[in-house]
C-alpha cells in the first residue's frame, strides 16, 4: 500500500499544475471512506488470492445480441487469455442468434452457457433488459452453478491480466471519465422523478456498467432493484439519463461496494490522462455509434 500511495502521490503532483482537474485525491486512493479497496496494480498479492480463492466458480454474464454479436469472438478470445485464468469459469452469453455463434475453444475448467434473450429494438432497451435477465438468472440457476459473477459489456476486450483480486460482496468500477472529476459532476441521474435519482452530495463514485460483480446472492439483489427501478420509471414514461447504469449507481450509492475497482479494469484509449493508468486490463472498442444501433 505505502509504495502504491508514493506512486500515486507522484501522480498526483504530476496534476497539481493542471487547473482543470478537480477532485484527484479522491480519485487516486487506495481505500474508500467506507474502508472498501481501491484495486490497483500493486495493491494486492495475486499468489495469496489465488489460493484463497481456488475452490470459487467465477461466472462471466455478457449480451451479445443483434449487431453487438460481432464483439463476441474477441471479447472470449480475450478472456480465455486474461480473465481468471487458472480458475473455474462459467461464461453465460446471451444472444438472439444462439445458431450464429462460434463457441471459442475454452481452455481445461472453463464451460461456455448459450442463452437466447429477446431483440428489442432500442438499443437502450437491449441494454436495461439485462437486468431482467439478471435477476432471473440469479434467483434460479445460478446459485447451483457459481460463487461469484462478473458482469460485463460485449464491446469489450481484455488486455492484461483481470484475476480473483476483483471479487468480492459487491464490486463496482470507477467510469474511466470521471474519475478525476468531482462528484457535483458526476452524470448521475438527477432529476426526483427518477428511481434512479442521486442528490447532490450523496454518492462517492461515478460507476461504469460496463463491468461490475459480487456474489451471486449480491447481484440477485443489485439486478432486482435496478430492475424494479426501471420498471418503475417505463410506468412513468420516464428513462434514466443513463439507463441501468443510472440504476446502478443509485444501488451503490445506498449499498456502498464491498470492494472498488480502479480505472485499470475499465479503460478507454480515447481518454486523456491514460499515462496515470499503468495496467490497461479491459478496454472499450471503438465503435460507430449510429452504424451498430440501428437495425
Ligand atoms: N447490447 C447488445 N446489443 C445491442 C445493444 C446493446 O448486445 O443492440 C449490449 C452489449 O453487451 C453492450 C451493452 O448492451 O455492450 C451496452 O450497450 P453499449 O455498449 O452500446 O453501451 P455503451 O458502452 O456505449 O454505453
Ligand atoms: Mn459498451
Amino acid at each position: 500500500l505505502t509504495e502504491k500511495s508514493i506512486e500515486l502521490g507522484h501522480c498526483e503532483r504530476k496534476l497539481e499544475s493542471n487547473k482543470n482537474i478537480i477532485g484527484r485525491k479522491a480519485a487516486l486512493q487506495v481505500l474508500t471512506p467506507w474502508l472498501a479497496p481501491i484495486i490497483w496494480d500493486g495493491i494486492y498479492d495475486l499468489n495469496v488470492l489465488n489460493d484463497q480463492f481456488k475452490d470459487k466458480t467465477i461466472g462471466l454474464f455478457v449480451f451479445a445480441v443483434k449487431k453487438y454479436i460481432r464483439f463476441l469472438g474477441p471479447f472470449l478470445e480475450s478472456a480465455e487469455r486474461y480473465f481468471m485464468v487458472g480458475h473455474k469459469v462459467r461464461y453465460y452469453v446471451f444472444t438472439d442468434k444462439v445458431a450464429e455463434v462460434q463457441k471459442p475453444k475454452l481452455a481445461e475448467k472453463r464451460v461456455l452457457s448459450l442463452m437466447e434473450v429477446t431483440a428489442d429494438q432500442r438499443w437502450q432497451d437491449v441494454s436495461m433488459r439485462r437486468m431482467q435477465v439478471l435477476t432471473n438468472l440469479t434467483r434460479e440457476q445460478l446459485p447451483q452453478e457459481i460463487d461469484y459473477l462478473v458482469c460485463a459489456d460485449v464491446d469489450m476486450v481484455f488486455g492484461d491480466h483481470v484475476g480473483v483480486e476483483i471479487l468480492g460482496d459487491r464490486v463496482a468500477t470507477i467510469h474511466p471519465g470521471y474519475f478525476l472529476v468531482e462528484p457535483h459532476s458526476f452524470s448521475y441521474e438527477r432529476r426526483q422523478i427518477s428511481e434512479a435519482f442521486i442528490p447532490y452530495g450523496h454518492g462517492d463514485f461515478y460507476y461504469m456498467a460496463a463491468f461490475y460483480g459480487g456474489t451471486v446472492e449480491e447481484i440477485y439483489k443489485l439486478s432486482t432493484a435496478c430492475q424494479n427501478g426501471i420498471v418503475a420509471d417505463k410506468k412513468k414514461n420516464i428513462e434514466a439519463v443513463w439507463q441501468e447504469e443510472s440504476h446502478l449507481n443509485k444501488y451503490m450509492a445506498y449499498n456502498k461496494p464491498t470492494k472498488v475497482l480502479s480505472p485499470e479494469y475499465i479503460w478507454d484509449t480515447d481518454l486523456p490522462n491514460g499515462d496515470m493508468i499503468k495496467r490497461k486490463r479491459f478496454l472499450a472498442v471503438h465503435k460507430n455509434h449510429a452504424e451498430i444501433r440501428n437495425r
